[in-house]
């Protein structure tokens, strides 16, 4: 097993992976940007190196920074947790030319699954189902009229070098394409660099159903059943859970068994995940594959009582998986919410300011991967995920209240954040009775994500009680405007 690892990551992600390491008896050591010496996973650290101002780009992004780190250092791993470097194929070669281990799969396949429309081709080949559209990306408006017109709207527009919903663009007919494929483009090249768009059939209200798979050296390649993940806001998904509520045992053994093929037919190293979209008649499709640890990891660890990062330590040292499929049993439901500083009044824009009064939940079945501490200054740099809280109870609705008394137990000053959404979501019955799919906060449903005072009078039937409790808040929230972080709390109450 490793020494020394290090953690190339910030936030509650550095925290979770440090948990991990401590418990294997490994010293954690983290890097740190000018913006974070006061954080968490700074002072949870065995060793804190800093790497640079608070930009992404000068710090966290800084290859050679990170290179010269683990040589100055000793580190024998590197940790890369999500987002920044984790998918990067060029990080991963030179971590590799130094010596040292990653913590991942090979940058091989990380630089295939990171390519969409490569992905789509090889995946296809596979036998797996690939949601319908191009596996190519598109050459010109003639092509794009007329491949448009065969596929049929309501289409996606997609970055094929694409993440995080940068360059996606959804278009419902021929007036709106040319310009859409324009917009699409420009916003892509802006994000990665790279201009290559290829087009999806849009699926009507699926749900967004993803596959846990670990592999290790010894070529044993394993699934930890789905997670769904159909909450989203603007693509990027707020609320997960697992087991599914929308497949069943058929369904699932289908679907994890397309997932398992994905992995060997691409040779996988280490966690990663399959996404899918599960349409309305149970056909699911092939969206992408995630080649690293993700943030609804936690949901999968309740269910199943496996520590996934603590797997992927021990099969990057060359362990083989610590047990058989058929060992693997799920139990009980799952349920994470992102907790985000953003305003939900003014559109959910980022909110910055410096934390007091934390106060975490302490309930039995409530798990808590927390990024932030009293005296922390959360800036616009990074993104806004401050926590996730994880329920897990035996059923999903006995999983869903006790999540509803987590957030409701949950305090802090400083910062304004996402709660309340999370709050009308699992309060509402098209959650409770798993009839959302992944439009569910944009169609019919959008002013949930809606706090103004309008839409709050508009929507009185459907949510009169969290209504006057969100105004409350709002009432304690305002003066932070001003900058007196002292009023600005977010409080446990119990007038839900
Ligand atoms: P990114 O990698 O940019 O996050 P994904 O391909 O993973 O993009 O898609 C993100 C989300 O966008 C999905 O979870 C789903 O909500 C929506 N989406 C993507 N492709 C489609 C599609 N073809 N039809 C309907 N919704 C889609």
């Amino acid at each position: 097993m490793f020494k020394k690892i290090l953690i190339a990551n910030r936030g509650e992600i550095a925290v979770r992976i440090i948990n991990a390491c401590k418990e294997l008896g490994i010293k954690a050591c983290v890097i740190y940007s000018e913006a974070d010496k006061d954080s968490l996973h700074v002072l949870k650290s065995d060793e804190a190196y800093y790497i640079g101002p608070a930009p992404a780009r000068e710090s966290y992004l800084n290859i050679d920074k990170i290179i010269d780190t683990v040589k100055k250092n000793k580190i024998e791993a590197v940790h890369p947790g999500y987002g920044f470097l984790a998918e990067n194929a060029r990080f991963i070669k030179r971590i590799e030319s130094e010596g040292v281990t990653f913590i991942g799969p090979p940058a091989a396949v990380v630089e295939l699954m990171g390519e969409k429309t490569a992905a789509r081709r090889f995946v296809q080949e596979a036998g797996v189902p690939i949601v319908p559209g191009t596996t190519q990306s598109i050459k010109n408006n003639k092509q794009l009229k007329e491949i448009a017109s065969e596929i049929g709207f309501p289409i996606i527009l997609k970055a094929a070098a694409g993440g995080g919903g940068k360059g996606m663009r959804i278009v419902r007919n021929a007036e709106e394409l040319e310009e859409s494929f324009e917009r699409a483009g420009s916003e892509s090249l802006k994000a990665f660099g790279d201009d290559r768009i290829y087009i999806e059939k849009y699926i009507v209200n699926p749900k967004h159903i993803e596959v846990q798979v670990l592999s290790d050296k010894q070529g044993n390649h394993l699934h930890l059943f789905e997670r769904e993940c159909s909450i989203q806001r603007r693509h990027q998904k707020i609320i997960e859970e697992a087991p599914s509520s929308s497949i069943n045992e058929k369904l699932r053994e289908r679907i994890t068994t397309a997932a398992i093929s994905i992995t060997k037919a691409c040779n996988y190293l280490n966690a990663g995940t399959i996404e899918m979209l599960l349409d309305e008649n149970n056909n699911f499709y092939f969206l992408e594959m995630n080649t690293r640890l993700q943030v609804e990891h936690p949901v999968t660890e309740l269910i199943t009582g496996v520590d996934i990062v603590k797997e992927q330590i021990s099969i990057a040292a060359g362990n083989p998986i610590s047990f058989r499929q058929s060992e693997l049993k799920m139990s009980g439901c799952a349920v994470e919410c992102r907790i985000n500083a953003e305003d939900p009044h003014e559109n959910f824009l980022p909110s910055t300011g410096t934390i007091s009064d934390l106060t975490l939940p302490n309930i039995p079945g409530i798990r808590i991967d927390n990024g932030i501490r009293n005296g922390y200054t959360i800036t616009s740099v990074y993104d806004s995920l401050m926590m996730k809280v994880i329920s897990w109870d035996k059923s999903r609705s006995d999983s869903i209240k006790k999540m509803q008394y987590a957030l409701k137990n949950l305090s802090l000053s400083g910062i304004i954040c996402n709660i309340p959404l999370h709050l009308r979501v699992l309060n509402s019955d098209e959650f409770i009775l798993s009839r959302h799919s992944i439009n569910f906060l944009e169609g019919a449903y959008d002013h949930l994500t809606s706090f103004s005072e309008v839409s709050e009078g508009k929507n009185v039937a459907a949510s009169a009680i969290l209504g006057a409790y969100i105004k409350y808040q709002r009432s304690k929230l305002a003066p932070s405007k001003i900058g007196n972080n002292d009023q600005n709390k977010w409080t446990n109450s119990d007038e839900l």
